[in-house]
This record gives C-alpha cells, sequence and structure tokens, in this order.
C-alpha cells in the first residue's frame, strides 16, 4: 500500500541533503558537492547495499535530486549516472560489471554519462544506427551521438547501440560500456545557451574497440535493459525540474514579501500572488505523479512506473517552466539581471520539457497507451 504521506526516513533524507544544499548553494563547485554527497552515500542511495549503495530506490534518489535543485545546486549527472548507468548495471550487469562499477558509481569516485540521442534519429530511438559488429571476441562500434550530457566528466558513457542478431538478421539494441579515453571515440563540445557545469557532446565512434565484457549483461536483453533505464531517467528529470522550480518560486516569493512600491509589498497584489501560488501547486501536483511512479518503479511495476514517469515528467516540466517564468516576472528588471540569478533558469527550464523524451513525444504516448488513440506515425 503506497502512501501519500512521507515516512519519517524520507523525511530525513530531505532534510539532510537539503542541508548539504544549503551549504553548497547556488554558486556551488559542482566537483566538490559531487563528492561530498558522495561521502554522505546521496549518489548511490538507489543502489544495492552489496555493492556499496544505500539499499533504496529512485523514491530515495529523486528526493537526493530534488532537495539539491531546490537549494539552487542541482546535480544533472545524477539523472544519468546512478539512476540510468547505475540501475541498468545492477539489473542486468555481469557480476565482474557490477563490481568494477557498482560502488564507484554509489561513492561517486566514477562517474558514467549515458548515450542514445543522434542526430538523424532524435525522438524515434527506433532508427539509431550506432551499429556493433564482431571483430574476433571483441566489439567494434560505429556510430554517432548528440547532446550526451557529462562526457568529459564521466570516465564512461553507456553507449546505446544495435548488433544484428544472428538468427533474424534484424537489429536489436544492445548498450556498451564504452572508456572515455577508448581509441576511435571522439568528443565535441557543443555550444549551448545553458549555464550549467555538465556540458553537452556530439560523439563520434569510428571502429571503437571493445573487449566482450564492454557489453552490459547479455545481448538478447538489450530492450528490456534500456526501459529498465528510460523509467528512472524520467523519474529523476521530473525530481531535477520540481527541484527548479521550487528554487525559483522561493527567490520570489523572498522578493515580493519585501519589494514595495506602492504601500504594501508587491506580494500583496494579487496579480503578482496567485501565479505564484498556482505555480506552487503545480510543482505539488508534479511531485504526488513522480511519488507514485517511484514507488511504483521501486515495487518492480514498470508498466504502471512508465505511464505514471512520463506523466510525472510531463507535469514537472510544465509546472518548472511557468514557475521560472512568473518568478522572473516578479521581479521585474531584476529577474533579467544576473546578481539575481533567475534569467539563466528560463533557457535552463526548457530542458525537461525536451529531454529526455519532448513534451510531444508524451502527449503521443498518453495518446496511443493510455487512451487508446490511433497513431499518425
Ligand atoms: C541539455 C540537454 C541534455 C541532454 N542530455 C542527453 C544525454 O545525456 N544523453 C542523450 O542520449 N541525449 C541527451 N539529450 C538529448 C535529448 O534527449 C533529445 O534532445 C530529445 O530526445 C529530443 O530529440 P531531438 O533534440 O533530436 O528533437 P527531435 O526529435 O528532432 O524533435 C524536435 C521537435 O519535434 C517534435 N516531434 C518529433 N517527433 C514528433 C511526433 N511524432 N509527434 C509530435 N511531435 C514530434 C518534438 O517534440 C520536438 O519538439 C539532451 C538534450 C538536452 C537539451
Amino acid at each position: 500500500m503506497t502512501t501519500l504521506i512521507e515516512s519519517e526516513e524520507h523525511k530525513a533524507l530531505r532534510d539532510a541533503v537539503a542541508a548539504l544544499g544549503k551549504r553548497h548553494g547556488r554558486n556551488h563547485n559542482r566537483e566538490q558537492l559531487w563528492s561530498d554527497a558522495g561521502k554522505l552515500g546521496y549518489l548511490g542511495v538507489n543502489l544495492p547495499e552489496a555493492y556499496g549503495g544505500g539499499g533504496g530506490g529512485i523514491t530515495e534518489l529523486s528526493i537526493v535530486l530534488e532537495e539539491l535543485g531546490a537549494a539552487g545546486c542541482p546535480l544533472l549527472m545524477l539523472v544519468v549516472s546512478p539512476a540510468i548507468c547505475g540501475t541498468v548495471i545492477a539489473r542486468f550487469g555481469t557480476d565482474a560489471q557490477k563490481q568494477e562499477w557498482l560502488p564507484v558509481l554509489a561513492d561517486g569516485t566514477r562517474t558514467m554519462a549515458f548515450g542514445i540521442t543522434e542526430p538523424d534519429a532524435g525522438s524515434n530511438s527506433h532508427r539509431i544506427t550506432t551499429t556493433a559488429r564482431r571483430d574476433g571476441a571483441d566489439w567494434l562500434l560505429t556510430g554517432r551521438k548528440v547532446f550526451v550530457s557529462g562526457v568529459d566528466i564521466a570516465d564512461a558513457t553507456l553507449v546505446v547501440g544495435r548488433t544484428e542478431d544472428a538468427r533474424t538478421g534484424n537489429l536489436k539494441p544492445c548498450l556498451f560500456i564504452v572508456p572515455r579515453d577508448a581509441p576511435g571515440f571522439q568528443r565535441s563540445r557543443i555550444d549551448m545557451e545553458l549555464n550549467a557545469a555538465e556540458k553537452q557532446f556530439e560523439l563520434v565512434l569510428d571502429d571503437v574497440r571493445l573487449p566482450p565484457q564492454a557489453l552490459v549483461g547479455d545481448e538478447d536483453a538489450g530492450l528490456l535493459q534500456l526501459f529498465a533505464g528510460l523509467n528512472p531517467e524520467r523519474i529523476m528529470t521530473a525530481a531535477f525540474a520540481i527541484g527548479m522550480g521550487r528554487y525559483a518560486l522561493a527567490r520570489a516569493i523572498e522578493y515580493a514579501r519585501e519589494r514595495t512600491v506602492w504601500k504594501a509589498p508587491i506580494g500583496a497584489h494579487q496579480a503578482i500572488a496567485h501565479p505564484l501560488a498556482q505555480a506552487h501547486i503545480d510543482l505539488e501536483l508534479a511531485r504526488l505523479m513522480m511519488q507514485k511512479a517511484a514507488y511504483l518503479y521501486d515495487a518492480g511495476d514498470d508498466v504502471g512506473a512508465g505511464e505514471a514517469a512520463n506523466m510525472a515528467k510531463y507535469a514537472a516540466a510544465e509546472a518548472n517552466v511557468k514557475a521560472v517564468d512568473q518568478a522572473v516576472h516578479t521581479l521585474g528588471g531584476n529577474g533579467l539581471t544576473r546578481e539575481f540569478g533567475l534569467a539563466s533558469l528560463v533557457t535552463a527550464a526548457r530542458v525537461a520539457r525536451i529531454a529526455p523524451v519532448s513534451r510531444e513525444m508524451i502527449l503521443n504516448y498518453v495518446s496511443h497507451q493510455t487512451l487508446g488513440l490511433p497513431k499518425s506515425y
């Protein structure tokens, strides 16, 4: 039975992470925060205890990300390293892969990026062409990826490719761990209009030679592995968006309580107060759906979690875009100054609307899967 009221343990985790976030704040040093969060066990709360993790789930990891975001210091790589890569390896990796990666992903001493998006595939991941072919016992991986976050700071990237099924000749997805400095693995930074420590990269894989143990788990489990990583990614993107929305809203509320240009502070005008109240309600509602998605995922209901994770990501992204927009507006001219630090969130807030799956693709999913409407594509 799920509970809508957070447990004492979860509240304590929330408070402890919020305190860490407050110490680091908006002008944080990413590496220092990552290291401190790792030492406190927050980066691997979702990973199995047997491999140095906290033994919790995405519920706990989403609390960590939301609270850091609410303090102005979100760690984007939490979406990727422990949530996608850690989950996939914990659920499908070989014993050797678990031993090599899970303890270091959990304490944050190593990080893993995740690359699925391709220039010619985009939202249509069925169209990806990065291909792995066998060369003796090794694999040779060739293709291109785009917008992959944090490749420079990650020790390896979990790359989604395809191999040819020996029986049917069809291409099927498979996941490879590609070390950052593997020969033939080139990255070039994309000039994004985003004020974030984590950068995005275009990747070229030119016959990257990988040993058999670079293939995660088993060649036939690729699709399952991919789906195992995608729900945590959506739930964590929701946490990222809710955290950012809370941060922006808190700055606007502080400002609206103080700033006085007539008789009362501007927050007394309903034209300022009501949109802030609406933004708060929308963020709270999005969090409720995120908690449902995390609960279902942690309970092992991948199908139920799929619908909820999509809806949570959608709701959180929309709530965040509105919260940031209203926060900037509340500050008047100061909303656009560097000093108040909200203007850069206007662009940052759009990320969760586009990635990892766009607003329209979620509406498509709900139209087809939930409502049973026909497809146009
Ligand atoms: C900051 C940032 C970080 C990222 N990090 C990563 C990462 O770490 N790893 C990774 O693999 N990827 C990453 N991405 C990529 C991200 O997942 C993609 O940008 C996203 O999936 C959309 O793909 P696209 O950009 O090719 O857009 P497109 O697929 O070209 O879509 C363009 C527009 O068309 C719409 N559209 C497309 N198809 C349909 C349809 N059938 N019906 C209605 N509308 C449609 C979309 O909703 C969108 O608005 C990141 C992106 C950003 C912006």
